[in-house]
């Protein structure tokens, strides 16, 4: 079968090489539990809605076609982009004729849209056609055109809809034509575009997109932006990308041109790129990331905070903003081979993205707070997942990435093979076939078995996440069982003459642990919270003892946590559940909230906690990760 490349394949500089979406076969796990609610019920509630919501509706008009007003946000068509971008790599998963039908359908509507030169947005079409291209501060034509680019680029690969990639490449000659050779230095005030031209470039070789990006990235930081109300951090204006020392404002945009910028170091070798991308992400783990992975703590401007402002009920660590960051960790892995990228990935696609969706796939948070009181008055965003938004950017980005979760898994070098996440299946690189048996996240036991041997001497490598206290490595061919400590980029590897039969059994320690946060995140001061593995857990109110309020709840720094594995938690399903001695505390009601008494008294309980990402299927009540400490 010809090798389906997935969505980031860098052509140079890449100390590690993306494999084949065929070369990855998940037969287990979380992973193959998101693709199977994804298949059955959120791709069809997806497709559903690229009518519904006017996605669809909006182009046909640009087309002429139909009637009535145009529908839904400027940025409308970027929907349909990633619906596309998601059936494309399902396709190539799991082949449907309705997908390849649904993709022809929409390009010919996207055909019939375009304008002659190229261009093609619906809003801009349809309701401002006088203000093309003057206001691109919040137009997002350039953001929409990214998200066509990569469904084209993901059509052209899984081989589905031929059609898309001609509509995309003339929209992308007719940014260059503008935008590259035309003197027009204007630069979208949500990036995206960057990413996407890249890839577009590497799927078809045309230098001008990869120059086109380059001169994107360069623009930003000269006030080239004009003025939205929302200051020029918001659109990451405010410096040179060279001369930022942290991520901020929007996180979604900052996310996504971080993959840009490692995109086009990867293509040009620019390494002043890549060192001011590599310095940002190290503040942003530093001090602007939740323990769930998470980004963005401010509803306002859905941006980052300041240093350490990390408040766990006012996250807003948009689904969108984990999935950016997973985009922007895969490229920062492929160009320096660092484990500490996996290990972000793992945790972020673990919970905060996790999270995003209901068990039954159907419906999706748009903001992942670490806490949910059970009286919200002021703030829809923090109620339960909903089946669709107004603004529906997250759900059909969820998609996508799951829909090409394989990608991410494994990389190859032309002497070995690097193994980042663990999912059970079979992985196939360089005349090498290794089987993975696992019940990862549950239990820490990876057991690799080589099937086909490479010829010669090769290199394989296996992530040890920083988490993992303990870590055992058995060795089938010495008989040798014995602790490893992680290496420096976080694999222990083995290069040998390998044999066919040989296994390797990695065990990583689950014992489940209590965290505490950095002292200057005052909003957490004084709490803990539980992690097992790559799982961070929380206390929802259900399950919870009769007359405990989540709220009222502390924790004892020397508890011990107690694992209880649950089959099918109904509304959940498969669990491992962590139980834990805890006070419940009383205090008085009515008058100030605040008192020179000591607190008041305090029960013995046993308090439950659930991972995070199973959060939210059982009822709407209150839910908190960060425990306060007795
Ligand atoms: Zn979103």
């Amino acid at each position: 079968m010809e090798q389906i490349l997935g969505p980031a394949v860098p052509s140079t500089r890449a100390v590690l090489r993306p494999i084949g979406i065929h070369d990855v076969v998940i037969t287990g796990g979380p992973f193959a539990r998101w693709q199977r609610i994804n298949h059955e019920a959120s791709i069809p509630l997806g497709l559903e809605q690229m009518e519904r919501s006017g996605a669809l509706p909006n182009l046909r008009r640009a087309a002429g076609e139909g009637e009535g007003p145009f529908q839904g946000y400027r940025f409308q068509d970027s929907d349909l982009y990633k619906q596309l971008e998601a059936i494309a790599w399902e396709h190539a998963r799991a082949p449907q004729a309705r997908y390849a039908e649904f993709t022809g359908r929409a390009a010919a509507v996207l055909e019939r849209a375009q304008r002659p030169d190229g261009y093609l947005n619906s809003h801009y079409q349809v309701v401002k056609p006088d203000k093309i291209y003057t206001e691109l501060e919040y137009s997002h034509e350039m953001y929409c055109a990214g998200h066509l680019f990569q469904a084209a680029v993901a059509a052209a690969r899984a081989g589905i809809g031929a059609e898309l990639l001609p509509v995309a490449r003339r929209f992308a000659d007719h940014l260059v034509e503008v935008f590259l050779t035309g003197g027009n230095d204007g630069i979208d005030g949500h990036a995206e575009v960057e990413t996407a031209l890249v890839e577009l470039y590497r799927l078809t070789g045309e230098r001008s997109y990869l120059e086109l990006a380059g001169k994107l990235i360069d623009n930003r930081g000269k006030g080239l932006i004009a003025a939205t109300g929302m200051g020029d951090l918001y659109a990451q204006d405010h410096l040179p990308v060279r001369d930022a020392d942290t991520p901020v404002g929007h996180a979604v945009r900052q996310l996504y041109l971080e993959s840009g910028i490692v995109d086009v170091y990867l293509e040009t070798g620019d390494e002043s790129l890549l060192e001011c991308s590599v310095r940002r992400w190290e503040d942003l783990v530093e001090a602007k990331t939740y323990l769930t992975g998470g980004h963005g703590s401010r509803h306002d401007g859905e941006a980052f905070g300041e240093r350490y402002e990390l408040p766990p009920d006012r996250a807003y660590s948009e689904s969108c903003a984990a999935i950016a960051s997973v985009h922007w960790n895969w490229r920062l892995l492929l160009a320096t081979g660092h484990g500490r990228y996996a290990d972000l990935i793992e945790r972020t696609l673990h919970n905060a993205f996790a999270a995003s969706t209901s068990a039954d796939g159907l419906r999706f948070f748009y903001v992942n707070p670490l806490q949910r009181r059970d009286d919200l008055v002021e703030d829809a965003y923090l109620g339960r997942r909903r089946e669709w938004f107004a603004c529906a950017c997250c759900p059909p980005n969820i998609m996508r990435l799951v829909a090409s979760l394989g990608g991410y898994v494994a990389t190859a070098t032309d002497t070995g093979l690097q193994l980042h996440q663990y999912v059970p299946g079979a992985i196939s690189a360089g005349g090498a076939r290794l089987r993975i048996d696992t019940d990862y996240p549950w239990d820490g036991l990876i057991r690799v078995t080589v099937e086909e041997a490479p010829q010669g001497e090769w290199e394989l490598a296996l992530r040890v996440p920083a988490w993992s206290e303990s870590t055992f490595a058995a060795l089938s061919w010495t008989g040798d069982d014995h602790a490893i400590g992680a290496a420096e980029d976080g694999y222990f590897r083995i290069r040998r003459h390998w044999q066919q039969g040989e296994t390797i059994e990695l065990r990583l320690d689950l014992t489940p642990r209590i965290t505490y946060p950095h002292r200057r995140i005052d909003a957490v001061r004084g709490c803990a919270a539980v992690e097992r593995g790559p799982l961070v857990y929380c206390f929802e109110q259900s399950g919870q003892p009769e007359g405990v309020e989540v709220d009222d709840l502390t924790l004892s720094p020397g508890s011990p946590l107690r694992v209880r594995a649950v089959d099918d938690l109904e509304g959940v399903g498969r669990t491992v559940l962590i139980e834990t001695d805890a006070a419940a505390v009383e205090q008085p009601r009515g008058g100030l909230p605040y008192t020179s008494k000591p607190l008041a008294t305090s029960t013995r309980v046993t308090a439950t906690a659930i991972p995070y990402f199973q959060w939210d299927n059982r009822d709407g009540g209150a839910m908190r990760v960060w425990i306060p400490l007795a």
